[in-house]
């Protein structure tokens, strides 16, 4: 029986596993995905196989939201777009009120935080601020005309000049996903790393897990397992799930997560960014608003998506001008909005709803207007919003601004790829998890992935989620506490 047994092996399992390995203890990694192997995978091929429900788990409310997530071998950080980003201060000061200790401003956490982010960025290093890809000039030529701030953006690429605008997977090992990095260490430190391992049902007694039953998702066969600590690190909608699911929990938290609104554009000249890397820099300028623009993936599928209310003409015409094209998204944090996981009342399983409040909404069309005067200003000559049933490309500025103003909130096509704090830590022992990131009232349960993080980053949320693992495992180590 292993020290630990880890459900998934995304951002906050492998960073558990390696820091636990590292102070001698075993551990035991069970994922529910398959392994990605570098081939390269079509869209829906990889859509279905290592993207959780083919890449659409919708939150539903006014407007419907896709949120995504990955399902393999690594986690979502093999579908990620590799950004690693610090929280910032200010958020970090608030979580310390939450837990009501020195944990994230330490000077501990800022040290480990860029140790993480060495690890995962330094092979870029030399390339890195210099470069800029082909998405980044346009988004950085308007930002000049604003005068607005733009930063370079730390990467988890080997060689960010290489092209990864491609958001299935990572091709040649180019991303250091955690599956090409943090694996090959757990492995060497005796870890184990098994795929197609589905974590269906924990058996408790009393506050002491003692039994799992994990699924072979290829031949169906089970297979019960003991453990002596049982760590969830299945994602922020997964461990709410397992823990609803098990009746471990009556209720789980509020989610928190990041719109993700996106423009397509055309412009009169070949940009290609189809061939450059998806994004090298953000405009940080409305960032204490939880605010960041930044280039997007353009990839074919992707345009016929924004594509589907036009007729097959226009779409044509668009896929044969792909060189002139580019996407932009505007990544907002919600100040009000967010999601609830219910147990569903009619299967064994879970849904989750939200809400867009109107200080939301008003946010987002206030950021969506900007971003539209931007992809104007950086020389597109027609962008399409995002809005369900819009019917119009527009070519003009003051008639997209119109547009914006006239929406409706169940029009409005919101993504998001950032969620968080569904099992979010907190000293108030009548949370569901404590400031150790174990379950109050079991001596042997943890939760250690995106769902523990105490509110919304604001940020890219996987170098946060990694340094607070890594943290966490340090603090139970130091004190006995394991
Ligand atoms: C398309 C996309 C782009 C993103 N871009 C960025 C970015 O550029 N920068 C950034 O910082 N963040 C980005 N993120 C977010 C970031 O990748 C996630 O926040 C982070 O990986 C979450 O870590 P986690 O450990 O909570 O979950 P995950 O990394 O998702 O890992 C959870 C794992 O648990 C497994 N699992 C779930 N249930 C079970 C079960 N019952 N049994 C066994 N295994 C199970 C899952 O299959 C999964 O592999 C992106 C995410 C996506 C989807």
């Amino acid at each position: 029986m292993a020290d630990f047994t880890i459900i998934g092996s995304g951002a906050g399992g492998s960073a558990a596993a390696l820091e636990l390995l590292k102070n001698k203890k075993s551990v035991e990694i069970f994922e529910e995905g398959i392994e990605y192997k570098n081939n390269r995978m079509t869209v829906l091929e990889s859509l279905s196989k290592i993207w959780r429900n083919n890449g659409i788990t919708l939150f539903h409310g006014k407007p419907i939201l896709n949120f995504a997530e990955g399902k393999c071998i690594g986690g979502s950080t093999v579908i990620n777009g590799g950004v690693i980003a610090h929280t910032n201060e200010e958020i970090l000061s608030k979580w310390d009120d939450i837990l009501g200790e020195n944990f994230f401003l330490s000077e501990d956490f800022n040290k480990k935080a860029n140790e993480v982010e060495e690890s995962l960025t330094n092979e870029n290093k030399i390339a890195h601020p210099e470069y800029v890809s082909n998405s980044s000039k346009l988004l950085i030529k308007a930002a000049k005309q604003k005068n607005y701030i733009v930063m370079p953006t730390k990467l988890a690429f080997k060689n960010i000049k290489t092209i990864h605008n491609h958001p299935f997977g990572c091709e040649n090992s180019n991303k250091n996903s955690l599956d090409k990095n943090y694996h090959i260490k757990i492995k060497k430190l005796g870890g184990k790393i098994k795929g197609k391992s589905k974590l269906l049902k924990i058996y408790k007694n009393k506050e002491f897990i003692n039994e799992i039953l994990i699924e072979n998702t290829e031949d169906k066969s089970l297979k019960k397992i003991k453990v002596n600590n049982l760590v969830l690190s299945a994602g922020c909608t997964q461990t709410p799930k397992l823990l609803l699911q098990n009746e471990l929990v009556k209720k789980v938290n509020p989610l928190n997560f990041h719109f993700n609104l996106k423009i397509l554009c055309n412009y009169n000249d070949k940009v290609n960014c189809q061939i450059s890397s998806l994004l090298s820099h953000h405009i940080r300028e409305f960032e204490k608003d939880g605010v960041l623009f930044m280039a997007s993936n353009y990839i074919k599928p992707l345009i016929a998506s924004y594509l589907s209310f036009e007729s097959s003409t226009k779409i044509k015409e668009f896929m044969s001008k792909f060189e002139f094209g580019s996407v932009f998204n505007c990544q907002i944090r919600p100040d009000f909005s967010q999601a609830k996981i219910n147990k569903s009342i009619f299967f064994n399983d879970t849904v989750i709803n939200w809400n867009l409040h109107d200080k939301d909404f008003e946010k987002i069309k206030k950021y969506l207007k900007i971003l539209s005067e931007l992809v104007f200003l950086s020389g597109a000559k027609e962008i399409i919003l995002p809005i369900e049933k819009n019917n119009q490309i527009f070519n003009d500025l003051q008639d997209a601004i119109k547009r914006i103003d006239n929406l409706n909130k169940k029009d409005l096509e919101i993504t998001s790829v950032h969620a968080m704090s569904s099992c979010s830590m907190s000293k108030n022992d009548k949370n569901i998890t404590n400031t150790r990131g174990l379950v109050n009232g079991f001596k042997n349960l943890y939760i250690m992935d995106s769902s523990i993080l105490p509110s919304n980053t604001g940020q890219h949320p996987q170098l946060t989620i990694m340094t607070t693992v890594k943290k966490l495992i340090e603090k139970n180590l130091e004190s006995n506490k394991f």
